[in-house]
């Protein structure tokens, strides 16, 4: 049976890896994406897979985009909540529209998202909601307040929504990565990059491709009973 899975973010980073990885192990992929035409256009052109535009911080379009993708795909069987921003800023200078962006994308948008497929797959017997997360979620990072307040959140979303899908067949696991090589990072000076990396055991960022790997065990059939986890892929820069 070919299942199909939905990537939000998909088209760029650490959620391009993902669907591509997905594809390559024999899933049916839809990858959204928020308002970059070009890059997920070129990201559809390289793969074939298709992209589709909605934010999913506005729950309204994230009904629209499921709706849409399931009538072209079929029904969503693994769901990975990966669409994510950051707008750093020390709290003394965090502004409420920082805050809000933050939690509407990376929080809320894990709630918007996670609601168009639950009944469907309690229904089916059969779900993976995976959530990417992240390191500063687990544990705390200045300058990023909004975003490890959204990230600790999914943390608790997950362990929560675990135990409500677990007799309906449905596993709900977070990844929370370490420092990976996307536009995200990449966007962050050299200089504060090379401490960064410093502080990495491993002594090297992560690629996305080791993010995708991750989902990919997650979402097997084979990874049933493995649910409400959070698997840190962080290169060994902080132990829980
Ligand atoms: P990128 O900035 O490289 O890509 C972000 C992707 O998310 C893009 O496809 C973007 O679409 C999409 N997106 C952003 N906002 C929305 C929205 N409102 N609705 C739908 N899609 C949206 O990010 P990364 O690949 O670096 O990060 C992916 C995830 O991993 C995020 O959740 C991030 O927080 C998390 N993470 C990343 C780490 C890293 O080191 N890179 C570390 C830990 C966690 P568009 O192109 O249209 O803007």
């Amino acid at each position: 049976m070919t299942r199909t899975a939905l990537v939000t973010g998909g088209s760029r980073g650490i959620g391009a890896a993902i669907a591509v990885a997905l594809k390559n192990a024999g899933y049916k992929v839809a990858a959204n994406y928020a308002g970059n035409d070009e890059a997920a256009s070129n990201f559809n052109a390289e793969t074939g897979i298709p992209v589709y535009r909605w934010s999913v911080a506005d729950y309204d379009a994230c009904a629209a985009g499921v709706a849409q993708v399931e009538a072209d795909l079929g029904p969503v069987d693994v769901l990975v909540n990966n669409a994510g921003i950051t707008r750093d800023a020390m709290f003394h200078k965090m502004t409420p529209q920082q805050w809000r962006e933050v939690i509407d994308t990376n929080l809320n948008g894990v709630f918007n998202m996670t609601h168009q497929v639950w009944t469907g797959m309690r229904d089916r017997k059969f779900g993976r909601i995976i959530t990417i997360s992240s390191i500063n979620g687990q544990k705390g990072q200045m300058g990023q307040a909004n975003y490890s307040a959204a990230k600790a959140g999914d943390l608790g979303f997950t362990k929560a929504l675990a135990q409500e899908g677990a007799r309906a067949g449905i596993t709900v696991n977070a990844i929370c990565p370490g420092y990976i090589a996307t536009d995200m990072v990449m966007a962050v000076p050299e200089k504060v990059r090379e401490s960064i990396v410093a502080q990495i055991p491993v002594g090297r960022l992560g690629e996305p491709e080791e993010i995708a790997r991750a989902v990919l065990f997650l979402a097997s059939d084979e990874s049933g009973f493995i649910t409400g986890s959070t698997l840190s892929v962080n290169g060994g820069q902080f132990v829980v």
